[in-house]
């Protein structure tokens, strides 16, 4: 993917917060595109999230991103009562956050919340989700709805 400043400098002002490099440049600029892209080893074909330059398996610098499927399970449920001010969000009862396993590969991981109308009940570790996108803030924001297993 060939270098561009004024990109990268867009990249930085749209997700500013969340420490945009070098090394996850490219994540966040598929979030722009609803694509929720992962660093995927060319060699061995190892998925690495958060993405770093160099495979932690083979040790190739072959790294590349490539698109997951967004479909998992929830590994580990949280409720935030409080945070920061975000557009949608309301820590009074409770935001959920949750770490999904996706089914790429075991122990590959996102953390994102939840759409607004998931079901209570379906909210639990081992249920099945799948990705959604939402806008917050006019930008592009991957996270997970329910799904029949
Ligand atoms: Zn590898």
């Amino acid at each position: 993917m060939p270098e561009n400043r004024e990109d990268d400098q867009q990249l930085i002002d749209r997700f500013g917060g969340h420490g945009i490099n070098r090394d996850n440049a490219a994540h966040f600029r598929g979030r722009l595109e609803r694509r929720l892209l992962m660093s995927r080893c060319g060699d061995c074909g190892r998925w690495q999230h958060p993405s770093r330059p160099m495979c932690p398996d083979c040790w190739s610098w072959n790294m590349t991103p490539e698109e997951v499927s967004g479909r998992g399970t929830i590994h580990l449920l949280m409720e935030l009562h409080q945070g920061p001010p975000a557009e949608g969000v309301d820590y009074r009862d409770g935001h959920p956050v949750v770490t999904v396993e996706l089914e790429e590969q075991p122990a590959l991981r996102f953390t994102s919340t939840v759409t607004a109308d998931f079901p209570d009940d379906d909210l639990e570790i081992g249920a099945p989700v799948e990705l959604e996108w939402i806008d917050r803030d006019g930008t592009p924001m991957p996270v997970f709805r329910t799904r029949s297993a």
